[in-house]
């Protein structure tokens, strides 16, 4: 039998099954997609903004050609761990839904080719990063095929009229690669001005582009409609329109909490978070854990690789202490 069943192979639910193999256990990764899915779903260019001991798991080093890993890299070392531990990782297979029994979890899934598979085990952990879930506009076009939520290349885009909306990072270095390919870049901000989340080394690049003309920047604006050869703006109570292209919307993303609620998992009113005790990771669920970004509430950013590679080891201790389900403090 497999313990516990890890939803998600990412960094942080590989992480959790790294320690839970280390103290003995049998665990299973279900990936609807292939390993790291979200990391290979970066754009492809992109060079991580942390360094690559920080992104370690398994006391695995994570040795790069440069300061910081770019995604093959990440994509490299991530496969090669799993291999190292020989982890049982079931890809192309998505998790459907998951119920509670009275000897832990019975998890249904669906795979590549349509079938269906159910798996039982008694503790279960969800690992789903937030990726696949990005946050809408809830306007106007923003369903037309011509608006996309992530960016990979900028090349396809080439003497294109774009907007990029948002300000943050994806949208800073959305906007810089589409500029550079020779791209009419125009970003759309609801703020005045970049705030410090923008890395340090990004943020003077931008505003320099942005003052040279490279890229037209509207402040304080939002996107009111979006049309297939042009899109409506509002800055300050004034509408305008801008022919366009393609649209951008690098609005961020936030975790699904869908499979954990009709688990029976409450969600924190005030912090936007699954009820859980950050010590062990554990729901108010018993035998149910989450790990990695999962764990984030309203703020979404708040958990990333750096720290929520750390849940898989808390997870793994309570389980081997066998604690799961007699101490559950809720
Ligand atoms: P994910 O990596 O998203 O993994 C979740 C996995 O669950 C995915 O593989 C997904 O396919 C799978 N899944 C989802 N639903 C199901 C289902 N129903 N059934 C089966 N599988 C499912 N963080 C850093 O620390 N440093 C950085 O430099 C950094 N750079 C980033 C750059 C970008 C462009 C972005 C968007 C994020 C970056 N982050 C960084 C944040 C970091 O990537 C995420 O926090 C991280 O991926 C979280 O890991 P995770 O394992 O929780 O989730
Ligand atoms: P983000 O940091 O959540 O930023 C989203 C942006 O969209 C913000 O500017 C936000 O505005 C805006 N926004 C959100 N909802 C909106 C709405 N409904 N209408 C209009 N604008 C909206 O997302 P992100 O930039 O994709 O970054 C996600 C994570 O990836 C972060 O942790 C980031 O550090 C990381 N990242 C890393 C790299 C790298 O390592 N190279 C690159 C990119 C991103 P406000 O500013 O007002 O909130």
């Amino acid at each position: 039998m497999y313990d516990p069943i890890i939803v998600g192979a990412g960094p942080c639910g590989l992480s959790a099954a790294i320690e839970a193999k280390k103290r003995g256990m049998n665990p299973l990764v279900i990936e609807k997609g292939c390993l790291v899915n979200s990391i290979y779903h970066f754009p492809t260019n992109m060079q991580f903004f942390s360094t690559p001991e920080l992104l370690e798991i398994g006391g695995i080093p994570f040795v790069t050609a440069g300061e910081k890993p770019v995604r093959t890299e990440a994509l490299n070392y991530y496969r090669a761990v799993t291999k190292k531990y020989a982890l049982k990782v079931h890809t192309y297979e998505k998790v459907i839904r998951a119920e509670k029994t009275e000897d832990g979890f019975s998890v249904f899934t669906e795979t590549r080719d349509g079938g269906e598979n159910r798996y039982q085990a008694p503790h279960l952990v969800i690992a789903t990063g937030y990726y696949d879930n990005p946050n809408r506009m809830d306007i106007p076009g923003e369903d037309l095929p011509k608006v996309h939520h992530y960016f990979r290349e900028a090349h396809p885009y080439a003497d294109m009229e774009v907007l990029v909306i948002g300000g943050k990072n994806s949208a800073v270095e959305a906007a810089l690669e589409l500029h550079r390919v020779g791209a009419r870049v125009t970003m759309a901000y609801r703020r005045g001005a970049f705030t410090e989340s923008v890395k340090a080394w990004v943020k003077p690049v931008i505003e320099s582009a942005i003052n040279k003309g490279w890229v037209r920047m509207y402040w304080n604006t939002e996107v009111k409609e979006i049309h297939p050869d042009y899109v409506v703006l509002e800055q300050e109570g004034r509408a305008f329109t801008l022919p366009n292209d393609v649209v951008f919307a690098m609005t961020g993303y936030r975790p699904d909490f869908s499979i954990l609620q009709r688990l029976g998992v409450s969600i924190d009113p005030e912090t936007g978070a699954p009820v859980h005790d950050p010590d062990t990771m554990e729901t108010d669920v018993p035998g149910l854990y989450i790990a990695g970004v999962i764990a984030a509430g309203h703020d979404a950013n708040s958990i990333f690789i750096e720290n929520g590679r750390f849940h898989g080891e808390r997870i793994a201790q309570h389980l081997e202490a066998g604690q799961s389900s007699k101490g559950n403090p809720y």
